[in-house]
């Protein structure tokens, strides 16, 4: 029997009714993750990650949920924290009903119904709710964007429609909708005060998933005037926009229809370029698209590092020459030591990807997200889960940053226990909770296989028939993924296997035979047929160690390779080299031999490349000096995956190494 016509209405973005949408979310839950990688990644956020992150919000350190208490007249006190605190709450929140979703523990439903009466007892008349503002008597509402209140609202409107879609419970979705409420009454009618706010624009996704949620076209309509307005006004401060640069900084110089570049804080930028897929999705305006495929050719192709990073620089300059701060600067300018590389814009831009994959059915985009997940999203925690980088550059050197833990936390040596500015680790928290929800996508007659990682499918296919699949393999260590169809219709429809596009040389075998179609890197796989109840697909992914090298314009990359095997990018940590030894004289020769080894106790198991380097013997400690042919000693190390880096201790990293081609 068919179920209901919404059936997929539970997805983390839920574009079960999008009409531009080609690849449908599923909903959370549908996919669980049973085994292997990300199976330990969830049950590490569930039992050491949040409640970590919980003691820090909900105590005197993290000052989050005292944030809200003072503002609910329940505790004396002064806010603390940056002015986006709220929405990284919010986060956190919206991890927690992740694994609500995942183990109905009843304990966690309550503490989430605990901190929605407090939000709810602290949210003004009119819904207005932002403890900075409220407690604070330095500023108005909506007088200055330095505040964040569209990005706390967005987290609101996003964890909000999450909790809702997971619990069936409206609290915190009422809390939402009155705040989007007040926001329509301020922000639609074209008053020249409120028509170029917006910093950090996360209220732009919150707005459709609103819409989306409740199917109040408004909340579409404001999003979209969001897009409209920006890059409408002229470029130079007014009383709204002091504290903070403007222009290219904040993606307001070009409107967005015009826009060819991706300028700006990477954060803001990417959000904002997610939220106008979002309303694509919905409205399907081709100047929309054109623009969004633009701005993705140029953060991927221009602007990202090897590990799915982007944001290039702390500071810098746009080429429209505006002030820049944690964001994109030229195309091809990718330094490594004093790359920025903010979590969050890492995990904007997989963010940003698969809302594109879903437009465009096309497979690469979720290369994109993979990319992101294994390499510069998870460096930005431990592996105990309890510490932080919030900047994620591909070479750390003693000393070589300018960085002072009292002054600014964002570029430290190693991972912090708690960051003042808590944007990254919730956001990274709830990517690592809702990744089985990233792991598949239906397409109208079938399902796209999104992610690899042993797990369970239990999902209702769009003309409503029952779908459940299975996943097995040791990705990423092991190439090979077997998919076992479990239970399907009778008639036909198609699975699509994504062929990452490092992938080359992928077999994929239906029942052990060859399967009739094309593997091509880089693309979906479709195998369309009549499949029945013990069907297997098995794709086979050679896991070769590649060197990498980066385009020719790439200064900083130039005669260095990268090492790669699978999805993970590999680095070269100091406790791997003899002591005393800078990760700077390390060279590696062009014709090394890699050799990938297992360690199952070793950074909670991975998979390590042996190989042997160069070490530079002679010095070269003078801003320039004249130079034979430098000393080498052979030396024989590993590298490991770059997301496990700094778990021993404080050390050098490097991604790009020195290559010798002629070496013996
Ligand atoms: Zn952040």
């Amino acid at each position: 029997m068919k179920k209901e016509a919404n059936f997929h209405n539970k997805a983390i973005t839920n574009t079960s009714q999008s009409p531009y949408v080609k690849l449908k979310s599923i909903n959370f839950g549908d996919c669980i993750w049973n085994s292997g990688f990300w199976a330990e990644k969830v049950k590490s956020a569930e039992e050491h990650m949040l409640p970590y992150m919980g003691d820090l919000l909900c105590g005197d350190i993290g000052h989050a949920l005292n944030n809200f208490k003072i503002a609910a007249g329940e505790k004396e006190g002064e806010h603390k924290g940056f002015y986006w605190h709220d929405g990284d709450f919010y986060k956190f929140m919206e991890a927690k009903t992740y694994i609500y979703a995942l183990t109905k523990d009843k304990d966690i439903l309550k503490e989430l119904d605990d901190y929605i009466a407090l939000i709810s007892r602290a949210q003004e008349e009119d819904g207005y709710i932002h403890t900075y503002i409220q407690i604070t008597e330095d500023a108005d509402r909506f007088e200055n964007r330095k505040y964040h209140e569209m990005y706390n609202f967005g987290h609101l409107f996003i964890a909000a429609s999450i909790h809702y879609r997971m619990t069936g419970h409206r609290n915190f979705l009422d809390i939402a909708l009155k705040q989007a409420d007040l926001l329509y009454t301020y922000f639609m009618p074209d008053t020249k005060h409120y028509q170029r706010f917006g910093f950090n624009q996360t209220q732009i996704m919150g707005l459709v998933e609103l819409y989306r949620t409740v199917k109040d076209r408004k909340y579409l309509k404001l999003a979209e005037k969001f897009i409209n307005r920006r890059g409408t006004f002229e470029i130079k401060h007014d009383s709204t926009t002091e504290g903070y640069p403007i222009g290219d900084m904040v993606q307001e110089r070009t409107p967005l229809r015009e826009s060819e570049e991706a300028v700006g804080h990477a954060v803001l930028a990417l959000y904002y370029y997610a939220g106008a897929a979002d309303v694509y999705a919905e409205t399907g305006e081709k100047a929309l698209i054109d623009a969004l495929d633009k701005l993705w050719e140029n953060v991927t192709g221009k602007k990202m590092y090897v590990t799915g990073a982007v944001g290039q620089a702390h500071y810098g300059a746009s080429t429209n020459l505006d002030m820049i701060e944690e964001g994109f600067i030229d195309a091809y300018m990718m330094p490594n030591m004093t790359a920025y590389n903010e979590t969050c814009a890492n995990l904007c831009n997989a963010m940003f990807s698969s809302r594109m994959m879903g437009i465009k059915d096309e497979s690469r985009y979720a290369d994109i997200i993979e990319l992101v997940l294994y390499n510069s999203g998870l460096s930005g925690i431990s592996l105990g889960g309890t510490e932080y980088f919030y900047s994620n550059p591909l070479r750390m050197v003693n000393n070589s940053r300018n960085y002072d833990s009292h002054a600014d936390v964002t570029e430290s040596p190693v991972r912090q226990p708690y960051l003042e500015c808590f944007c990254c680790p919730p956001n990274l928290v709830r990517t690592i909770c809702k990744s089985s929800g990233w792991a598949y996508n239906l397409s109208k007659n079938g399902v796209a296989v999104v992610l690899f990682g042993s797990n369970d499918l239990d999902t209702t296919m769009l003309d409503g028939s029952t779908l459940k699949l299975s996943q097995d393999t040791d990705y990423p260590w092991k190439g090979l993924v077997k998919i076992t169809v479990n239970e399907c219709k009778d008639s036909e429809f198609e699975i699509k296997v994504r062929i990452p596009k490092w992938a080359v040389g992928s077999t994929l075998k239906i029942n052990d035979e060859d399967a009739p179609v094309e593997v091509v890197p880089g693309t979906f796989a479709v195998v369309n047929r009549k499949w029945k109840a013990g069907d297997t697909i098995a794709l086979d992914m050679p896991m070769n160690v590649m060197r990498l090298e980066g385009h020719n314009r790439i200064e900083e990359t130039r005669n260095q390779i990268a090492v790669k095997r699978g999805p993970i990018l590999y680095c070269l940590e100091t406790p791997d080299l003899p002591e005393n030894t800078s990760i700077l004289n390390a060279y590696i020769k062009g014709n090394a031999e890699f050799k990938a080894v297992h360690k199952p106790g070793f950074l909670n198991g991975v998979t390590v490349v042996e190989t042997e380097l160069l070490l530079r013997e002679d010095r070269n400690d003078e801003m320039y000096q004249a130079i034979s042919k430098p000393e080498f000693k052979s030396y024989e190390t590993q590298l490991v995956p770059y997301f496990a880096w700094s778990n021993r201790g404080q050390a050098e990293m490097t991604v790009f190494i020195p290559v010798v081609w002629n070496s013996k």
